[in-house]
């Protein structure tokens, strides 16, 4: 497995001296079973990404597998300018789940509907299949593809990838249930109590993968202001990837306030805490361009 970050922000685009190290463009990242290509959101990093191909495939059929996790802006607005989507040598699967009301397919039709973008979904000329989520497992090649709903506004999924002994997790904009539950209809300790049984099944859905993509959008001061926007503390995230056991703990989808200082002083306070519980976990936070062989 080879994992490419292309995109790293969350929420909007941050380009700029500020951002440089960390990366400007927003979530997407590109995943290497063998010879299957695996794309994990379309952010502004998918176009970067669809250069990178082109070059590699020159006049080539290609096959993409692309997996939205949702369709908030920063997980699909780079889908129109992704170059191969453009090619008639092209097939693309897209994966992920059905709006609220709306289909998959409308839903990424309606953002190059002709107010917002020139250019129509059915008027590229690649080969689209759309894929909505029926909450079942299935395989792609070699690769085991598993999903599941997170908590965020809106219909959300992680992935789970198991590929030749090797697992790869991109689980993006979630926060812990029973954060935002005790909430919701003032459920209180009802609510905390569905909440932790929710979020002991997302434990499970990641435990023991080689590399976790998750968020901590928000350090520890910062969250409590921010209850129910669907993001993490550095806490949160760090307690989770602790009791899963997982490898290592890729800190995605960085806060556009978060310039690179902010954002490597969130890794450095995620290690003293895996430090101070005397684990292995290797935490980072991942920068938009960097390659892992896992
Ligand atoms: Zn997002
Ligand atoms: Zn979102």
């Amino acid at each position: 497995m080879r994992v490419t970050f292309w995109g790293t922000r969350g929420s909007i685009a941050t380009p700029g001296a500020e951002t440089a190290t960390y990366g400007g463009n927003t979530s997407c990242v590109e995943l290497r079973c063998g010879t299957d290509i695996f794309i994990f959101d379309a952010g502004t990093g998918i176009r970067p990404l669809g250069l990178a191909l082109m070059k590699e495939f020159a006049n080539r059929p290609l096959t993409i597998h692309l997996f939205i996790s949702h369709t908030h802006w920063d997980h699909i607005q780079g889908f129109p300018f992704f170059t191969p989507a453009y090619l008639p040598t092209t097939t693309i699967h897209i994966y992920g789940s059905g709006g609220q009301g709306r289909s998959l397919e409308r839903v990424l039709r309606g953002q190059m509907d002709a107010d917002y973008f020139p250019v129509a979904l059915g008027d590229m000329h690649s080969t689209l299949h759309m894929h909505e989520f029926k909450g079942k497992p299935f395989q792609i090649g070699e690769a085991h593809i598993a999903a599941a709903y997170l908590n965020h506004p809106g219909m959300n999924l992680g992935y789970r990838v198991t590929h030749q002994g090797k697992s790869f997790v991109y689980a993006t904009d979630n926060e812990p249930y029973q954060q935002t539950l005790p909430h919701l209809g003032h459920r209180a300790e009802a609510g905390r109590d569905f909440g932790e049984r929710l979020d002991a099944e997302f434990v499970r859905f990641i435990e023991g993968a080689d590399l976790y993509i998750g968020e901590a959008q928000y350090t520890d001061d910062e969250y409590p202001g921010r209850i129910g926007w669907g993001h993490s503390s550095i806490s949160a995230t760090v307690e989770v990837a602790l009791a899963a056991q997982v490898r290592s703990l890729a800190f995605f989808h960085h806060d556009p306030l978060h310039d690179d200082p902010a954002v490597a002083a969130m890794a450095q306070t995620a290690n003293r805490l895996i430090e101070a519980r005397g684990s292995s976990l290797h935490c980072f936070a991942a920068r938009e361009g960097q390659v892992l062989e896992l």
